[in-house]
């Protein structure tokens, strides 16, 4: 990770927060067409980027090993900010909300991309923690305390990945004065999508819809 003051990009690096979302989303249709083009993976590019890093959008995935994010986005180095963690957890001051505040404050990221997938294990065990109960055991249960809430309780498996990436959309935006403060300023998106695992492609939600 870049030092903050050398690494604060001097101007966007997309024309505007909706084509930064857009070109995400653009790559995505190339990978579930079967064409990626693969960009920004030469030798030429590796050297390009010692001199710092400016990624156009962050990601916060979920670690299934089927939802690798550069892959699905058909992106390549130097262009996304991704954090990872099993059910695309975002907790209130916990690591994922600060690398989003970092890539949104320091390095000028135009969208942020809470992306979610069907079959997801994380989700899966939350709906099932809330059907049965029990305890998980190790630190576990920091993986569903925060995706509990975001699910219908009275049919928890209702849409449940759809609802927690909603949810999680809102958590993000209530979460973080810096993210609201550059999406109310017009320089950022916030969006959330649901990769299929069939088709390839990331649908994007809208998060007010799922607002209980
Ligand atoms: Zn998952």
């Amino acid at each position: 990770m870049n030092q903050p003051d050398s690494s604060a990009p001097a101007a966007p690096s997309s024309p505007s927060p909706a084509a930064a979302l857009e070109r995400l989303l653009e790559g995505n249709r190339r990978f579930a067409a079967g064409r990626p083009s693969r960009p920004h993976q030469s030798v030429s590019h590796r050297h390009l980027l010692e001199q710092g890093q400016r990624p156009f959008a962050a990601v916060l995935g979920c670690s299934d090993s089927r939802a690798s994010v550069e892959l699905l986005l058909d992106q390549g180095f130097g262009d996304v900010f991704v954090i990872r963690n099993a059910g695309h957890v975002l907790s209130p001051g916990g690591s994922a909300l600060a690398s989003l505040e970092y890539a949104v404050a320091e390095l000028g990221v135009q969208a942020v991309l809470l992306l979610g997938h069907e079959s997801c294990g994380a989700v899966a065990a939350t709906v099932a923690h809330l059907r049965s109960g029990g305890e998980l055991p190790g630190s576990m249960p920091i993986l569903v305390e925060r995706t509990e809430g975001h699910l219908d309780p009275a049919a928890p498996e209702d849409r449940a990945v759809e609802r927690h990436v909603a949810g999680t959309v809102r958590d993000l935006l209530a979460a973080s004065e810096i993210v609201a403060e550059a999406v109310g300023a017009g320089r950022l998106v916030v969006a959330g999508g649901v990769y299929g695992l069939h088709d390839g492609i990331v649908r994007l939600i809208d998060a007010e819809a799922f607002e209980s």
